[in-house]
């Protein structure tokens, strides 16, 4: 009989050790192949981690271990799909984040990646499901299905799958409110570019490149202002690794990004170009993992997870954007692919790229005590300068234009003029939604979410309250639930509310939204950016989703419509957000012939991220900040982890968290600083409490040892999981 080890897909910290298995099928079978096997009452996923033949029978076998054996029930793989070089990658990465191997495997090879047999016979030619609607709503649905419904009414026809989550389309559809259609899916391929004549570098591009292929450093900084013209580097880059027989790894920021920088490497080197992100079908994504791998393509381009491309030879990995918070997964292993690069540049010899017009300040911290290396670009590419911009102070009553004091007289003056010269402008809100809650008039009783205590904000376009912390919704209420009045009051205000305002201030403009509602259906998102870069309309209004990336020839003006929304939140990294947004959101405007204008509204015109932002000001921001974060102890000055103590019984987690810190005082590790037990803003979400105990340190193995081995033994004891997160971004 042959025995199998088996790393099974449960991430819990007590399951994380392999269990034995009986394997008698014929499919070759071998470490890193992924099995199906059962386990209690299911059948799950595993990873092989080791194979042994043994002379004996089922019977010897349970007789010497003790326990029952079972066999694997079918195994997945035909090959492995991770080489040596990812192995020791996701142990590194394992090691570092503290985060179970299987954790980590999972996040490399997304489950939708665990292809059925019969999915890789397909024939080539996709279909998919869409859905439009096909009968009114009524009342007895539930607000999940009405949201459901509303969206795809305002859409159209809607991907199946961005509908709204599988359970609830089903039932709309097997009750008739939605009728389903399949429509072939156009293959993902990369059109025969009309290959683009390079740009010559600048003497600037030129002297960035040369310093970063003569850096002695693996990791290299490449800090550039926006339209600096740091792709024109990447590209140029990539040439030299590829001419070196090496391999390229490309990653922005978010999905909606890689169709740009597709483009970009697609007109430059022709189909060695492959793509991994999401958005792909599991097959689509099986053939183009299986093409990586096969060594077919020669540059990868894609987003956070493909960091973990199967891509071999890489001599360069280049980060975009690498501030972006989005680099880091928010959920178990809390990986990072900016470190998570870094430890595969160890393994591969690669060099690292960091680009960005505001570093973040770990990574700048690290270029200035020459960790990294690094290299710059001061000045845009076009003759124009960086955009000028005017802090208007919203306290001022003076400063009110509109009469909900949303726009300024400023900012409405300067929308009137470029609307009259048939420019373009963007309006920025980093607030979806139409009011940001909801309060009685009678009694003051605010609606906050039943499930994490937030505010819930009103949608005016699907007419219900959302809770953006968690995903709790309901129907716009009627009365208040504590003295029945019918006088309900919207406060504050989010982009739904802009575009009201346009309507009523400039009823002649055309103006569109995007946000992630506007922008669920993704074809709604490119269509909006693309419309917009050709002039289709006027002003564009949204989040932090139209801050970044684009490119939009004809914009002049920029407005942050409240600029302050971020600095109120509770993290160490506020100010460098709203900094960053700030910095981005005016370095979109006049980026081609046109001089750009960028005004600020704030009720902290005086704030140092604001300041600093409004005048694009890295170097200033960064000095300030440092001080900041020197003063209170945190990165880059010193290191964090967050234990999270997650139990059905309030009391349960909050003891325990008590416990466990009592416990770690008592080990007097020398400078390591316990904050906690707190409550972190999600305090109760999906049946569970919540507290915290935040680790700040400087450099401590004894810490990071005694953190490992005391929640691998603990979690899972009387009801309270143990979760760790190294170097969160919030705390
Ligand atoms: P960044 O990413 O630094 O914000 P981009 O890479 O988007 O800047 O470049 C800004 C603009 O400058 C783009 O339109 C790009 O095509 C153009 N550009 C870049 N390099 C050159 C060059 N060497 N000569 C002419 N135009 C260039
Ligand atoms: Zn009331
Ligand atoms: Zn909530």
């Amino acid at each position: 009989m042959t025995i199998v080890e088996v790393l099974t897909e449960i991430g819990k910290r007590g399951l994380m050790r392999p269990f034995s298995y009986l394997y008698d099928g014929k499919q070759p079978i071998g470490p890193r192949f992924r099995v199906i096997v059962p386990f209690g009452g299911r059948e799950i996923m595993g990873f092989v981690t080791g194979v042994r033949q043994t002379g004996f029978s089922k019977e010897e076998l349970e007789s010497q271990l003790g326990h029952e054996l079972r066999f694997v029930s079918s195994v997945i793989d035909r090959e492995p799909l991770l080489g040596d070089e990812l192995m020791e990658l996701a142990k590194r990465v394992s090691d570092y984040y503290m985060s179970p191997l299987v954790t980590v495997l999972q996040a490399m090879l997304p489950k939708s990646l665990s292809p059925r047999r019969s999915s890789l016979k397909a024939p080539k030619i996709a279909y998919e499901k869409w859905v439009r609607t096909a009968k009114e709503e009524v009342p007895s649905l539930t607000p999940r299905q009405r949201e459901c419904l509303r969206l795809v009414s305002r859409n159209g026809e809607v991907r199946k799958k961005e509908a709204g989550t599988p359970s609830v389309v089903k039932t709309l559809v097997d009750k008739g409110y939605l009728r389903e259609f399949s429509r072939e899916r156009p293959r993902f391929h990369i059109p025969e570019a009309e290959r683009e004549q390079a740009h010559e570098p600048t003497v600037d591009q030129q002297k960035a490149i040369e310093e970063i292929l003569s850096s002695g450093k693996k990791t290299v900084l490449l800090q550039g202002v926006t339209g600096s013209g740091k792709t024109e580097v990447y590209l140029r880059l990539s040439e030299h690794f590829l001419r070196e027989g090496k391999n390229v790894l490309m990653l922005v920021p978010e999905i909606s990004l890689t169709p740009v920088m597709v483009e970009y490497f697609s007109r430059r080197f022709g189909s060695i170009i492959a793509i991994l992100h999401s958005g792909l079908t599991p097959a689509e994504k099986y053939d183009e993992y299986r093409r990586i791998k096969r060594g077919e393509a020669r540059i990868v381009v894609g987003a956070r997870s493909a960091v973990f491309a199967p891509l071999g030879n890489i001599g360069l990995i280049v980060i975009d954007e690498e501030h972006v918070d989005s680099y880091k997964q928010d959920t178990p292993p809390y990986y990072h692919a900016r470190e998570v690069a870094k430890m595969r540049s160890e393994i591969s010899g690669a060099k690292v790229v960091l680009g960005s017009a505001t570093p973040s300040l770990e990574t700048k911290a690290r270029a200035v005590k020459g960790v990294y290396g690094f290299a710059e670009l001061k000045r845009r590419i076009s003759s124009q300068g960086l955009p000028s911009t005017t802090i208007v102070d919203m306290r001022e009553k003076s400063s009110r234009g509109s009469e909900k004091h949303i726009f300024s007289a400023e900012l409405i003056a300067k929308i009137r003029e470029k609307l009259s010269r048939h420019e373009q402008i963007i309006l920025l809100l980093n607030r979806r939604g139409y009011s940001s809650f909801i309060t009685c008039e009678s009694c003051g009783y605010i609606f906050d979410c039943p499930n994490c205590g937030g505010h819930l904000t009103y949608h005016r376009e699907d007419g219900m309250l959302k809770c953006h912390h968690c995903d709790f919704l309901m129907d716009f209420p009627a009365r208040c639930p504590e003295c029945g009045s019918a006088s309900l009051a919207r406060v504050g205000f989010g982009t739904e509310r802009v575009m009201k305002e346009i309507g009523v201030l400039f009823p002649d403009a055309k103006a569109e939204r995007l946000d992630s509602d506007s922008g669920k259906v993704a074809k709604a998102a490119s269509g909006i950016t693309r419309r917009f870069h050709d002039h289709g309309f006027d002003i564009l209004v949204g989040t932090q989703m139209i801050a970044k990336g684009h490119d939009f020839p004809d914009v002049t003006l920029v407005g942050d419509v409240l600029a302050d929304i971020g600095l109120g939140l509770p993290s160490y990294r506020s100010s460098e957000r709203t900094f960053n947004l700030i910095a981005q959101a005016v370095g979109r405007a006049g980026r081609a012939e046109k001089r750009g204008e960028a005004i600020i509204q704030t009720y902290n015109p005086n704030h140092y991220a604001i300041v600093f932002g409004a005048r694009q000001d890295y170097e200033g921001f960064f000095g300030r900040e440092m001080l900041s974060r020197r003063s209170y102890g945190y990165p880059p000055y010193r290191n964090l982890i967050t234990l999270t103590f997650l139990s059905e019984k309030e009391e349960k987690a909050a003891e325990f968290a008590a416990d466990f810190r009592e416990m770690a005082l008592k080990q007097g590790f020398a400078d390591v600083e316990i904050v906690g037990p707190g409550t972190p803003f999600l305090a109760f979400f999906a049946g569970r409490y919540r507290r915290t105990l935040l680790f700040k340190f400087k450099k401590s193995e004894d810490l990071r040892r005694f953190l490992y081995s005391e929640t691998q033994r603990l979690s899972g004891k009387s009801g309270v999981e143990i979760e760790i997160e190294v170097d969160p971004l919030d705390s």
